[in-house]
């Protein structure tokens, strides 16, 4: 079965009846810009064609239920007018309910906070969600902004919330950052909800501000393939939370609201003005700003085949300035560029999951099977390879 008949199956199984509609968001990787996003830098993710899927039906009784093909516990259910007790979850302290299912509540609840026309204590206005996905969990796609989006999409519809794209994905922010307590931009939500075939989205974190850029990946007969490390990250714990602090004391140090604010020709005096490792962390935010610009500049200018020595920069400086690479990762992208690929660099995060490589269409197989053998040398969890094109964002599926 496919996720959309998985997830109408478990709405069935759970309710004895069909759902009122299936509505779906994708996964995201990020072409480049990483930890831009929550410095109000810029970022250059698409949507892939890897999908979560929520079948949903309305209730007459307050109620929210939520169940998910990806848990073994049983549905977590509330009643909606208790959702303002539940979050937001205190800094650091567990969600009040298992954490995949503060995904979907705070979606609810965070769309109850943003549309006050919507009446927590309405009876009418309860709903039974299944979901069901195909998007690698925990692997730096994005399957939390995949959840949220397709959460969102089908409550906006069914509480005809009326809101647009941008707002819903900061309702899908609003709920990861405060219901489930992970402290994440707004770049995957973007991706998520705004992704249009064959383009990237080139996105202004502090203006919100989106500009489709075409890829044009297939016509110039290239590929991007997905280098799924299987080592799993969270990023609710740990190193994701202290690059965060580290990129909130250099723009203290610099006396700017954020690293947005601190350009090339600042750097030298960052240099001065604090300490090594968190000069480094800034000097990654302020370059990899600039590659997202340069990025897109090439890629408008002299298309796909001329990014490849961004995207090697920008692993070298997440590996190096940033630490957020792991071996792993480090050997999918010397193998890949070893065996011909134009471009590669961790993606996402970090700390684990995926890194992409740019690849001639014709080499797909071959830098596949150099990947799949430097892990094997090194007696890494064989990875998981896949190419993706860039994809639509958040629908109504059914
Ligand atoms: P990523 O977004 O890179 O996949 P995250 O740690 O941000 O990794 O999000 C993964 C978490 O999102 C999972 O551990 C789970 O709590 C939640 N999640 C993702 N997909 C689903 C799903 N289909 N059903 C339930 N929860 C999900
Ligand atoms: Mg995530």
């Amino acid at each position: 079965m496919t996720a959309p008949d998985d997830a109408t199956a478990l709405f069935e199984q759970l309710t004895g009846h069909a759902p009122d509609g299936v509505w779906s968001a994708p996964g995201r990787v990020n072409l480049i810009g990483e930890h831009t996003d929550y410095n109000d830098g810029f970022v250059l993710p698409f949507a892939i064609p890897h999908r979560t899927y929520a079948a949903v039906g309305m209730r007459d009784d307050g109620r929210i239920r939520v169940a998910s093909t990806f848990a073994d516990d049983a549905p977590v259910e509330v009643a909606l007018d208790e959702l303002a007790g539940l979050f937001p979850t205190p800094t650091g302290a567990t969600p009040a309910v298992a954490e995949w299912a503060a995904y979907p509540l705070g979606v609810a609840w965070a769309l109850q906070l943003a549309d006050p026309s919507t009446d927590p204590g309405a009876a009418g206005c309860g709903v039974d969600i299944a979901i069901a996905s195909d998007v690698p969990v925990g692997a730096g796609l994005s399957s939390s902004a995949a959840i949220e989006g397709a959460t969102a999409s089908a409550l906006n519809d069914l509480w005809n919330a009326g809101l647009d794209r941008t707002a819903l994905a900061r309702i899908g922010r609003r709920a990861e950052n405060e219901a489930v307590g992970a402290p994440t931009g707004i770049m995957d939500q973007m991706a998520s909800m705004l992704g249009e075939p064959d383009a990237a989205i080139f996105l202004d974190c502090r203006t919100l501000d989106t500009n489709l850029v075409p890829v044009g990946i297939a016509e110039a007969r290239l590929a991007i393939l997905i280098m799924d490390t299987r080592v799993q990250h969270s990023h609710a714990t740990g190193g994701y939370r202290e690059r965060r602090a580290s990129c909130e004391r250099g723009a203290a140090i610099m006396g700017v609201p954020s690293l947005r604010d601190v350009s090339m020709g600042d750097l030298a005096r960052a240099e001065e003005l604090m300490d090594d490792v968190t000069f480094r962390r800034v000097r990654h935010i302020v370059t990899e700003n600039q590659r997202v610009l340069d990025t897109v500049k090439t890629l408008r200018e002299s298309g796909a085949r001329a990014i490849g020595d961004l995207l090697v920069a920008s692993h070298a400086s997440m590996r190096d300035d940033f630490e957020i690479s792991v071996a792993e990762l480090d050997t999918a992208v010397e193998a890949a560029l070893s065996a011909g690929a134009i471009g590669a660099r961790m993606t996402g995060g970090g700390f684990g999951g995926a890194a992409i490589a740019l690849i001639e269409q014709a080499a797909v197989q071959t830098v596949s099977d150099a990947v799949t053998a430097a892990f094997a040398a090194s007696g890494f969890t064989p990875p998981h390879l896949f190419t993706v094109t860039p994809s639509a964002g958040a629908r109504r599926d059914a």
